[in-house]
């Protein structure tokens, strides 16, 4: 059995390394205080390839699997930078790619893949719909060659930063409470063309994240834009949930690996009562725990990819990934604030940046709570909760 990565993926790592040297510290920190957007660091990845490293090499893409898009997503986040800017193009690719006719993959990802399209929105999440997505209320009504859509969405992400926005609607009430997966559509919306018919306000946020309400009155989306069978949107969208998940662990891994990178060097480095702060176990132990849990969230996060890229199910695995890495990064950040003492808080060291940003993973784009609950229903057969 083989657990290291290949040449080529190390290769892939390495690279991303170099790139990411390049945005240090002082780059992140001095968009924070202006709240502005990495444009910078996203053009870089985007003009180099790394964000469509999904695409089909036929569409000018990388033509990987979701193993090495988490190589990408890890060196970044361990690099100390925040793929949060741009990473929707990986995960809102599965829905394009697996249900998507010939015809719009040849119209869009060519574009995408050579960075004059950006595809960083998705819209799912509403007020009165979160964790249960099939209560949305957004609607799209069919009216000749078109679909009309209104309604309201919540925390979306880069809508004004995206060229394209994967939306998910209702085309139909459900047939019943049990059904209540049926009757979504999923649409790619052109937010170039959308005019006032698209609104958005910016929620501002503990880090510097660009998210937003998006208000959508009467907007035509011409019925060639819809995305799969109208009515099983929904499907086409959870299809990409396992991917989705291993990214995300993978994100979490890198950022549980920067949080033990600073605080080893730290307390290896600071001395108190005449020897180095890392030689107590008080100090050194919650860092070797965080470094096991790192190791076998990274395990689990392998295997589900692998599982994933091979055309496998891995519900379980990527599910237990996303979880493990998550709780692996939050306890590492941790562990890395109190290693740093009072510097833990000064903005310069950039622990206190990472501590806000990592939290996210625990809640977004699914909380853990819902990665239990599915663990328990579907895997362990325990009666459901949601
Ligand atoms: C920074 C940020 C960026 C985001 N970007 C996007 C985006 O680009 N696109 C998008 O569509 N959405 C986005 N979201 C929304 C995100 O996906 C949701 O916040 C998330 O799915 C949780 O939904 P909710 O906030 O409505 O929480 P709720 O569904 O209201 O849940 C609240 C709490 O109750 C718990 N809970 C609910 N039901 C159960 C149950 N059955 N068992 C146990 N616990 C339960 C949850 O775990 C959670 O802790 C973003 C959110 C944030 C914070």
């Amino acid at each position: 059995m083989e657990f290291g990565l290949s040449e080529d993926q190390l290769a892939i790592r390495d690279a991303v390394r170099d790139v990411c040297q390049k945005f240090p510290g002082e780059y992140w920190r001095g968009l924070e205080a202006s709240g502005a957007y990495p444009e910078e660091f996203v053009d870089t990845l985007n003009k180099l390839g790394w964000l469509s490293i999904l695409i089909p090499e036929e569409y000018g893409g990388g033509g990987l699997g979701v193993l090495e898009a988490g190589v990408v997503l890890e060196e970044i986040h361990r690099s100390g930078a925040n793929a949060n800017a741009c990473h929707a193009q990986m995960y809102t690719m599965g829905a394009l790619l697996r249900h998507g006719s010939d015809e719009q993959k040849r119209r869009w990802l060519p574009e995408i893949a050579a960075g004059r399209l950006r595809l960083q929105a998705f819209g799912v999440t509403e007020p009165d719909a979160g964790s249960d997505s099939t209560q949305i209320r957004t609607r799209a009504e069919r009216r000749g060659g078109d679909y009309v859509i209104n309604g309201q969405k919540i925390y979306i992400s880069r809508v004004e930063q995206s060229d394209l926005m994967l939306l998910l609607a209702r085309t139909a009430p459900a047939p019943s409470p049990e059904q209540r997966a049926s009757g979504l559509s999923v649409f790619l919306v052109d937010l170039r063309e959308a005019g006032d018919a698209v609104e958005t306000r910016r929620i501002p946020m503990m880090f510097n994240h660009h998210t937003y309400e998006v208000f959508i009155s009467d907007l035509v989306v011409p019925a060639e834009n819809l995305i799969g069978e109208e009515g099983r949107g929904f499907r086409h969208i959870i299809d990409g949930w396992n991917a989705e998940r291993c990214l995300i662990a993978s994100e979490a891994v890198g950022d549980a690996r920067f949080f033990l990178d600073r605080a080893s060097a730290y307390g290896r480095e600071r001395e108190v009562f005449g020897r180095p702060i890392g030689a107590n176990q008080g100090v050194q132990f919650p860092l070797a725990q965080a470094y096991a849990n790192t190791e076998a969230a990274s395990l689990m996060r392998y295997q589900a990819a692998t599982l994933f890229d091979q055309g496998r199910s891995c519900g379980a695995e990527a599910n237990a990934a996303k979880l493990l890495a998550s709780q692996a990064s939050s306890q590492a950040s941790q562990a890395a604030m109190l290693t740093l003492g009072g510097n833990g808080f000064a903005v310069e060291y950039d622990v206190e940046r990472k501590f806000r940003e990592t939290k996210l993973l625990e809640i977004a784009p699914v909380s853990n709570n819902l990665v239990l609950a599915f663990l328990g229903s579907h895997v362990l057969g325990l009666p459901r909760s949601y």
